[in-house]
């Protein structure tokens, strides 16, 4: 992990926030390439999950919600952590994460354990009073159930179909930590898939294996994933059933990605608190009823840390270490970069930056003259550029360049003419992104 978060902010990946001020609980900034790399994986999530299907709906909701859909959901009441405090250092610890019934770090005695709800609370208009209480939301899911009918309607749709959204979600945990795996501000990448009640075990198997596989084909090992099932005692009281996707962070197994059958509790509830009736008519069987709910939940920045991870590597090469970030070529930060051989050549330099600007229309490109050649591949190479075209003077006389892949480091040299279409091929062929 250290080498990762080094090499994230070496990199311009991701820094820590306000970081000029010492930095603040938990919070990550994606810089340049970071925003990039997170931008392509809920690129990659959206075009698998509601592009390519023909059952799936796109949503936007609002953070701020009317504070009833959080008494509705059960968040007002349940969405707690037990804390206690230490009389002596007053330092804060969840109860039940603790092994001592003295504070670890100065054997102080504790205060009673308190309910500390996990929503981040803040007024909406000018008076702070209680009436004016509205919440960050704490997952998007709930923006999906409210709308259920308004999408249903609208896009006149028969069940089985989902709802798909990403968004910011706030938590204020506790003891949030490990880099990016758990903060208080995250990124959330949800659908809710609303089956017929009956068809619902079969729909959650689906979901477990559709979304398993969406890992593996963005270039994550299979060995650093798993499944696990969540035992009774693990479940939300509304759920049927629960799986994880976890991937094997430094920290050990984590969860990935939760994929739990919620039953019709959702939109009962909505139903009840709000008093508009919830329910699907099927018009082919001329019933009347509440769906179940199938809910694949993942995290966006989660998933571009595991990606991160899964794709450093180091290797030697003719005695020296080279560093590389083998990403998926769809979720690299930059596709293609240009280097001239000779950056002291004005003539071959200004080859090397026209090449670049065609290629900019159609690739992320960057154009780097700033190093000897070797130095400018390792660069790309710990960047996880796939692909370096080097401009050289005999560039200038047959119109063609050298181009170096990335993980296997041969060199292909190619016309400019078919430079585009080369590089097409082998960027953009295999998942049609
Ligand atoms: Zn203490």
């Amino acid at each position: 992990m250290d080498k990762v978060v080094s090499l994230c902010k070496r990199r311009g990946f991701i820094f820590q926030n306000s970081e000029i001020y010492g930095g603040v609980g938990s919070t990550w900034d994606y810089g340049p390439l970071g925003a990039e790399l997170k931008r392509n994986v809920k690129e990659a999530w959206w075009r698998e999950m509601v592009y390519q299907r023909e059952d799936m709906e796109g949503l936007d909701a609002a953070i701020l919600m009317h504070p009833q859909v959080w008494v509705a959901s059960g968040h007002v009441q349940g969405f707690t952590d037990p804390l206690v405090d230490c009389k002596s250092c007053k330092k804060r610890f969840k109860a039940d994460s603790l092994q001592t019934a003295r504070c670890p770090e100065c054997g102080g005695e504790f205060t009673e354990a308190r309910q500390f709800n996990l929503m981040f609370k803040t007024f909406m208009g000018p008076v702070e009073d209680e009436a004016a209480v509205v919440y960050l939301r704490p997952e998007t899911a709930q923006g999906i159930f409210t709308n259920f009918v308004n999408v249903q309607t609208t896009m006149r749709r028969r069940l089985p179909f989902g709802i798909a959204q990403i968004g910011k979600a706030f938590r204020n945990e506790i003891t949030p930590g490990n880099f990016t795996f758990r903060t208080r501000e995250f990124e959330q990448m949800e659908i809710e898939y609303f089956v017929e009640p009956g068809t619902d075990q079969h729909w959650h198997e689906y979901w477990v294996q559709e979304r398993f596989q969406w890992y593996s084909k963005y270039g994550i090992e299979k060995d650093n994933l798993r499944l696990r099932e969540h035992g009774p005692d693990e479940l939300a009281h509304y759920a049927k059933g629960c799986y994880d996707i976890e991937y094997l962070f430094p920290m050990g197994w984590s969860e990935l990605e939760g994929i739990a059958n919620r039953t019709d509790f959702d939109l009962k509830q909505h139903a009840q608190y709000s008093r508009k009736d919830l329910s699907f008519f099927d018009d082919l069987q001329k019933e009347r009823f509440i769906p179940y709910v199938i809910e694949p939940s993942a995290g966006a920045d989660r998933a571009t840390l595991a990606f991160l991870l899964d794709a450093y590597r180091e290797e030697e090469v003719r005695g020296e270490k080279r560093v590389v970030l083998g990403l998926h070529p769809t979720l690299a930060p930059i596709k293609v970069a240009v280097l001239p051989l000779l950056r002291n050549r004005p003539d071959l330099v200004e080859l090397a930056r026209s090449i670049a600007r065609d290629l900019r229309r159609q690739f992320v490109t960057r154009y780097d003259d700033t190093g000897s050649i070797g130095r400018l591949y390792r660069r790309q190479d710990e960047i996880g550029t796939p692909y370096c075209v080097t401009v050289d003077v005999q560039s200038l006389t047959d119109h063609a360049v050298t181009v170096r892949e990335r993980d296997s480091m041969l060199q292909d040299r190619i016309s400019l003419e078919g430079l585009e279409t080369y590089l097409l091929e082998r960027l953009c062929g295999r998942d049609g992104s």
